[in-house]
């Protein structure tokens, strides 16, 4: 008979007192309930971070070991896949805004994450950022500027990523170059002068780089509107915990849709760069060329990891804005519409003043 094993990305842990679900507080180790504010500590896991072997995973996709059911709503206007808890009572899509309709929740599996990054900064703090930042805006539309007052627009996401560790080795040929320099006469008359112009002599060069690849990091959301911007995809890794459903209390968490697959094609182009990198540091000289590089990664082993990401996104005029506040660091980015009263007022202003000073200074 097999053993019904709880399912480890849905346990929950209801409030000793009023019963009602405690929920993660950012910035904390701490599970707090909202009703009467009683705080249970979340305990580390005794197991560290499990790496799971790669080659199994591949071959026979799933291994059925580490992965179990969730609970999922798909976004029907914008596609996205989030795990919802039942304590949710109106929901939104957190990237599209558009209503979700409970009674189509449906069962899913996916892969058990291996770490996750609480958030560091609370729903308030990160709405706090958000308005600071849309108040300064110069032309924004006054409607932009009512709906982020709104604080239920601004929605804490933990994002999956996949992340990949190997053993690198490999055998390269290139050159090594090496610079020198030559004075020459350029120019005639006047204008002849001397110049100092740089050139470069190649040499051979070829060997073997090995090295540990330890965390190389490809996102797993295909989603378009939630393409966290570059500016702010950033987070410290050292601070992952190993899972534990209590982190993810409150939030909404995306199931991956790229899959493990397709992030370890990509994953494998960024060790391919990292071996380049490795060849020409190996190489030396002043600069260096790798023609051919021949990769071998071993001991392969993934992480399926949640990071935390605030997202407030809306509606402007039939187009979907979203803004990014880093859930560890606090940094924002985001795309903005202009109004385009504001700035024709703007301008005509501008005119009428220049108009005036033109017609004081002629009188
Ligand atoms: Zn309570
Ligand atoms: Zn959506």
């Amino acid at each position: 008979m097999e053993e019904k094993i709880p399912q480890k990305s849905e346990i929950k842990r209801a409030c000793i007192n009023c019963g009602s679900e405690l929920l993660y507080a950012p910035g904390t180790t701490e599970l707090k309930c909202e009703y009467c504010s009683h705080t249970e500590t979340i305990f580390p896991s005794e197991n560290s971070f499990e790496e799971l072997e790669l080659k199994p995973y591949l071959s026979e996709m799933g291994g059925q070991s580490h992965s179990e059911e969730i609970t999922m709503l798909h976004c029907k206007n914008c596609g996205a896949n989030q795990h919802v808890e039942e304590h949710y009572k109106s929901l939104h899509c957190i990237y599209c805004s558009m209503p979700l309709i409970v009674e189509e929740t449906y069962k899913e599996e996916w892969i058990v994450p291996g770490a996750v990054l609480p958030f560091q900064i609370d729903q308030k703090k990160a709405h706090e950022v958000f308005k600071k930042w849309v108040n300064g805006l110069w032309f924004a539309p006054n409607k932009l500027k009512k709906a982020t007052l709104d604080p239920q627009n601004t929605k804490g996401l933990y994002s999956p990523y996949w992340t990949f560790d190997a053993q690198l080795f490999a055998n390269y040929s290139g050159q090594r170059g090496e610079y020198y320099y030559v004075t020459k006469t350029v120019g005639s008359g006047k204008n002849r002068r001397t110049v100092t112009e740089r050139k470069t002599r190649w040499y051979p060069a070829s060997g073997t780089i090995n090295g540990f690849v330890d965390d190389t990091l490809t996102k797993a959301s295909k989603q378009k509107m939630g393409l966290i911007p570059k500016k702010i995809a950033y987070w410290n890794l050292k601070l992952l915990q190993p899972f534990d459903s209590s982190y993810l209390s409150g939030f909404v968490t995306e199931k991956y849709t790229i899959t493990l697959k397709s992030g370890h094609l990509e994953a494998q182009k960024g060790a391919y760069e990292i071996a380049t990198r490795w060849a020409k540091r190996d190489i030396g000289g002043d600069t260096q060329r790798v023609s051919s590089l021949d990769m071998n990664l071993s001991e392969e082993t993934f992480k399926h990891i949640l990071l935390p990401v605030y997202i407030s996104a809306y509606t402007f005029k039939e187009k979907r804005y979203n803004f990014f506040v880093n859930g560890q660091t606090g940094k924002l980015a985001g795309q903005r519409p202009y109004s385009f009263w504001k700035i024709f007022f703007f301008v005509l202003f501008i005119i009428v003043i220049i108009a005036l000073l033109f017609l004081l200074t002629n009188s």
